[in-house]
């Protein structure tokens, strides 16, 4: 059984998860060759028995489960960080969300690593990237997360729910055909739980900094009619890149129909143009997407504000950044704004 356990000094928190060290890694056994291996993908249409039974998937009523026939797939992750815990479950109620008391002197606290760890299968097809994908492709991407957002937060057990995407082993992606995550957790990790502020302070910090953004002008990439693209000023790797709603929106699961084909192309346009602006990445630029939505606990509806975050894999952490927490970025997000809406005007 996986395990959390908590720093009491630091208030750090680690998944340790021994059974994930037997996962496959096709980029390492057989090399970027691997990205035109279809028949050993187990995402690809046609593998479906490679993979656990399927807990969603967007299909023609009815075609059977776990057979071809699929534009997007939900299944459990072969080698999960977490589990979903013992059926008969030590409790119903919100108790077992929290970390137990401290069991030793210097008050170490572990608890079981229970949780969902499921993974989403973007498409059929043998692609690398979001840039490869259609629009009704990646629109639909999103949708399933929204589904399975919601789907974890009427389980009522999970307090935190983190769904985001490794691209290119760069970006610690063990498969090279698209797929996302979906990490449920019975508890909000500690950096977010900092992001909590009680009133008179309690409006949402994002709002305002998105107006300001939009007045100062130099790091937004792009604003669309619901959406706003931008480096964050303290942006900690080259090209980092956000994107959030205009308007005050805490849950995507609640985020509305009509404007998910227009974030759908905006992700899309976002990581296009970040493999043009690196150019010498030839369209295999590594990057992490992560979707930032409020924990599923009372109180975060006024002061959060979804968001995605696009963070390219152009240098490794090292020891500065592991000794600090700083990150050295040389590319200002200033400079980084202005090469992406450069971009790509007449391309598709
Ligand atoms: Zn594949
Ligand atoms: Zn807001």
């Amino acid at each position: 059984m996986p395990e959390y356990r908590h720093d009491p000094l630091t208030g750090r928190m680690v998944i340790i998860a021994e059974e994930r060290a037997a996962r496959p890694h096709q980029f390492d056994i057989t090399g970027t060759d691997t990205a035109g291996n279809v028949s050993i993908c187990p995402f690809c249409e046609g593998n479906e028995s490679r993979t656990p039974g399927e807990l969603a998937a967007f299909r023609p009523a009815g075609s059977p489960p776990d057979t071809p026939g699929w534009t997007v797939r939900t299944v459990p992750n072969k080698y999960p960080a977490v589990l979903p815990g013992h059926p008969s479950g030590e409790a119903e109620s919100g108790s077992r969300q929290e970390m137990p008391p401290p069991a030793a002197d210097i008050s170490f606290r572990q608890a079981e690593g229970i949780g969902l760890h499921e993974v989403i299968i973007d498409t059929p097809r043998h692609v690398f990237s979001i840039s490869g994908l259609t629009v009704p492709e990646t629109a639909a991407m999103l949708a399933m997360y929204r589904q399975r957002l919601a789907a974890a937060r009427r389980a009522d057990t999970w307090a935190y729910v983190q769904i985001f995407k490794n691209v290119g082993a760069a970006a610690g992606a063990s498969l090279p055909h698209s797929h996302s995550q979906l990490i449920a957790m019975p508890f909000i990790p500690p950096s977010v739980n900092r992001l909590r502020r009680e009133p008179p302070d309690a409006s949402c910090f994002w709002c305002r900094m998105v107006q300001q953004e939009l007045k100062q002008k130099e790091r937004i990439v792009e604003e669309t009619e619901h959406f706003t693209v931008l480096c964050p000023f303290v942006s900690r790797f080259a090209g980092e890149t956000e994107i959030y709603p205009k308007s005050h929106e805490s849950a995507f699961d609640r985020t509305g129909e009509n404007t998910l084909a227009e974030l759908a192309e905006v992700l899309r346009r976002t990581i296009q143009r970040l493999e043009k602006a690196v150019f010498w990445m030839k369209g295999s630029l590594a990057y992490n997407v992560i979707l930032n939505t409020e924990p599923l606990r009372p109180g975060w509806t006024e002061i959060y504000h979804w968001h995605f975050s696009v963070l390219p894999s152009l240098a490794r952490a090292a020891g500065f950044e592991w000794g600090t927490g700083l990150h050295i970025n040389p590319v200002s997000p200033e400079q980084a704004a202005k090469r992406l809406r450069g971009g790509t005007e007449n391309e598709n």
